[in-house]
């Protein structure tokens, strides 16, 4: 009997340890949600299109966007791919030889493209976000938050280079291929609320308006899309990204399919879907803050705040449910922008 409850612990303890809950944002789970919804709605033309591009289903292409987070600069030896452990399986797909060389050659051209108005040093990773207070009621280039160099602006460039226009502005895309692996993803990210809504606040834990788009934001109010508001051990975007483990790419609810193929077509010229996409969004970002408080941590963490759920299990039952709703919102307009470039 003791064994078995140290077997039942240690069981335990390893699903713990190979949870991908933060560092892969929206978790590969979540993009393969999402890859694997568009899979099912591809039409043939658009769905032969994708394997000639990718030589596998989007589900599995998802997460390239994050795998190439773990390529870093070494000295002597250029860009080279280290990946994280912990997130290896859903990235092991792109570790051959020639993958590891798309992924490094991708990052060495993208890595300091707008280093000097980033939070991040490498800036192909704010490909993945936006962020406009969420007293904004739709994405617009005004709004403080947004750049050439968001995720907006990074799925328009993949498109275009989809339509066999080269990339404009800093997102350099080499070819189809990588702004193909792009699209799959960012589709999914755009959906995620804390991907493209913010809160600026004040020490109070006010909201305040960040300014108009353009000029420096002060890093005192700004909470990165939720990283700096702390739940416990975890964060408020991390929570977001992390999605109900019962909804399985593996094995799709097929409520969720049909609510997919349900999902009216995205209105207007496919060029301006990507910011039609993150203005919807916004108003779930409104959502997923409502009901919540802030308090600044301190000196201890300097620039964090600490969150107060008035009803937390209210709140995490709004999460899931709109977790599941954007999920398949993300995965039906992944096909629409598909079968558009490629009736
Ligand atoms: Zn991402």
């Amino acid at each position: 009997m003791r064994k078995l409850v140290l077997l039942a612990v240690s069981v335990l303890a390893l699903v713990a340890l190979g949870r991908p809950a933060t560092a892969l944002a929206y978790g590969a789970q979540g993009h393969e949600v999402v890859g694997a919804i568009a899979d099912n709605l591809l039409r043939p033309a658009a769905r032969a299109r994708v394997r000639a591009l990718l030589g596998m289903p989007l589900r599995a292409a998802s997460t390239w966007a994050d795998c190439v987070k773990d390529v870093m600069p070494v000295a002597g030896q250029g860009m080279r791919y280290n990946p994280d452990p912990r997130f290896r399986a859903a990235c092991r797909r792109f570790d051959t030889p020639a993958g590891r060389a798309r992924m490094q050659a991708y990052v060495a051209r993208n890595w300091d493209r707008c280093a000097a108005d980033s939070h991040d040093q490498a800036c192909h990773k704010t490909y993945h976000y936006t962020d406009v207070a969420i007293q904004h009621d739709r994405y617009d280039r005004a709004h403080a938050g947004t750049s050439d160099h968001d995720i907006v602006a990074a799925m328009a460039a993949a498109i275009d280079v989809l339509q066999g226009r080269p990339a404009p502005g800093p997102v350099a895309i080499q070819n189809p291929t990588e702004a193909l692996l792009l699209l799959a993803h960012l589709v999914g990210d755009v959906h995620q609320p804390l991907h493209v809504g913010s809160v600026y606040l004040d020490d109070e834990g006010r909201l305040v308006d960040p300014g108009p788009s353009g000029g420096p934001i002060d890093r005192h109010i700004d909470t990165r899309g939720g990283n700096a508001i702390e739940d416990g051990n975890t964060n408020l975007h991390a929570q977001w990204d992390a999605i109900p483990r019962s909804i399985d790419p593996a094995v799709l609810p097929a409520a969720m399919l049909k609510a997919a193929r349900a999902i009216p077509p995205t209105p207007g010229p496919v060029a301006q879907w990507p910011a039609r996409w993150a203005s919807s969004t916004m108003l779930v970002a409104r959502e997923a803050f409502a009901g919540l408080s802030f308090t600044r941590v301190g000196a201890a963490r300097p620039g964090n705040w600490v969150v107060t759920l008035h009803d937390r299990p209210a709140y995490e039952a709004t999460r899931a449910t709109l977790q599941q709703r954007q999920l398949t919102l993300a995965g039906a307009r992944l096909a629409q922008v598909l079968n558009a470039l490629w009736p």
